[in-house]
């Protein structure tokens, strides 16, 4: 939760001009503290935490801040010159995101006042470059966000670096809980989980059907019917075929029940390992998606986590962020569009209108028509996000899209669908997309950013695509064969 992390804002200094300036930069970090938690454009609480002077204090500083569980992050900033080895021995040490903010406490340059005392306390142009610097050489992954600390845009830009920093503390806590193993022969779902907990702080265990079908047999009307009676004041019930949905509603109860005995916040399932359930869950996995919870189809465990990952970044927004696959496309010249779906599991986060719960046979897994939710996806610009395991490295791979209200109906589809168009345009943004081996499972995101996805990556040491309006296959395909050399050195 967004509300259970601070960020500490940390001043550069040193003793070389008197106890009065350092009073004074004191002063004003609070007051911008302040100021800045007033301005509702940070999602999480800014702490004035100290003044820099020593080696010592930043040391302390940094093991205060690694082990504290609701600092999510160090926001620095250079008020005066502070010189940069004293934060050497602390940096090295620093397990948490890192922001240099470079601002100033003055807006404009003072006129009559400006003179040499002016000049000592207000050199954040000087201290910030010294500052920069050593963050530079000691290669640490950091944001630098320059500007005005009262400007709208600036403070909204500390904001969304904060959720992406939120993303990286969740996701070194992340646990996921897979039922049954990924779809037989499908190669995009694989993955090193021992890599990815070493290097996400992903804890991917597996937990069998067999025990949430012992969970499902325990559930109790009373706590159907109230699960019903949540299904029915959020979407339209479109089937008289009540029981099936009911069974929806004894799937979701034990699956969170699981999920939330083992503080697991993404799951997993497979329509080929249903053992014992009659249905594949339907609406159960899109309304525990709706709460929070990342979900991947066909065991993959990759994209459950980023999907989880994704709603904790953006908490509170109301785009919304799904589960996606990428289906098939319309390629009409004057009408190019991807059209995105899963046979039952799409978010309701993403709809334009209210869903509709209908029930309808499903094709494969051999099992009875499951209850699902059907929508469609709202317009507007959003990006697909894919992680993939190279053998060796991750890499994720951002894309923007521009999502359109569906061109057609589709009266006999029975699922929930979104219609994009991709960037640059769909033909070279699926050139890009297959060159750089993006999954067919995405999730889709009309609240995080692309900048956001970047950040997180860079703060998780993991190789980062992005392709958007100015790409090109030739430019991408350079860039993945440098990046392959560079992680084969790093
Ligand atoms: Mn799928």
């Amino acid at each position: 939760m967004l509300k259970d992390y601070e960020f500490w804002f940390v001043v550069g200094s040193q003793f070389l001009y008197g106890p009065e300036v350092l009073e004074t930069v004191a002063k004003r970090a609070q007051e911008m503290t302040d100021i800045l938690n007033a301005s509702g454009n940070l999602p999480c609480k800014l702490v004035y935490k100290a003044t820099i002077k020593t080696n010592a204090e930043v040391t302390d500083l940094v093991r205060e801040a690694n082990y504290d569980t609701h600092c999510a992050g160090i926001i620095t900033w250079c008020h005066t010159f502070s010189p940069s080895k004293m934060w050497i021995n602390g940096f090295v040490n620093l397990q948490k995101p890192y922001c240099h903010f470079a601002t100033q406490y003055n807006r404009s340059i003072p006129n009559e006042e400006i003179d040499m005392d002016f000049m000592n306390l207000n050199q954040a142009a000087h201290g910030d470059r010294e500052h920069g610097f050593i963050a530079a050489r000691l290669r640490m992954p950091r944001k630098v966000i320059a500007g005005y600390w009262q400007d709208e845009d600036v403070q909204k830009r500390i904001g969304s670096w904060m959720r992406a920093a939120v993303g990286v503390v969740f996701s070194r806590g992340l646990k996921v809980m897979r039922f049954g193993d990924n779809m037989r022969e499908v190669a995009v779902t694989e993955g090193d989980k021992v890599e990815v907990q070493a290097k996400l702080g992903w804890q991917v265990n597996t937990w069998p059907v067999g025990t949430l079908v012992e969970n499902m047999d325990a559930v109790t009307d009373a706590e159907i019917d109230e699960l019903m009676a949540t299904y029915q004041s959020e979407y339209e019930m479109a089937t008289d075929d009540i029981e099936t949905v009911r069974y929806q509603a004894r799937e979701e109860i034990a699956m969170k029940k699981m999920l939330d005995k083992e503080g697991c916040k993404a799951f997993s399932n497979t329509f080929q390992d249903l053992y014992g359930m009659k249905q594949l869950p339907g609406i159960a996995s899109q309304h525990l998606m709706s709460q929070g919870y990342g979900y991947g189809g066909e065991g993959d465990w990759k994209v459950a986590a980023m999907t989880a990952i994704l709603k904790a970044m953006s908490e509170g927004q109301t785009g919304g962020t799904a589960f996606m696959e990428d289906y098939t496309y319309n390629l009409d010249p004057d009408a190019t569009y991807s059209l995105g779906a899963h046979m039952l599991e799409v978010c309701p986060s993403v709809a334009a209108g209210k869903p509709r719960i209908e029930v309808h046979p499903l094709g494969i897994g051999d099992r009875e028509a499951p209850a699902r939710l059907v929508f469609e996806g709202h317009e507007g610009p959003a990006i697909v996000v894919s992680l993939i395991d190279m053998g060796g490295r991750l890499r994720l791979i951002v894309q923007d899209i521009e999502a359109v209200k569906p061109i057609l109906p589709m009266p006999n589809l029975p699922v929930a669908r979104v219609m994009w168009k991709a960037l640059p345009d769909l033909v070279t943004g699926v050139e890009c997309w297959i060159a750089a081996g993006g999954a067919h499972h995405t999730v889709l995101s009309y609240d995080v950013t692309a900048e956001q996805m970047k950040d997180w990556a860079r703060m998780m040491d993991i190789e980062f695509i992005h392709i958007n309006k100015d790409s090109t296959p030739e430019k991408l395909e350079e860039q993945l064969f440098l990046n392959d050399l560079a992680w084969k050195l790093k």
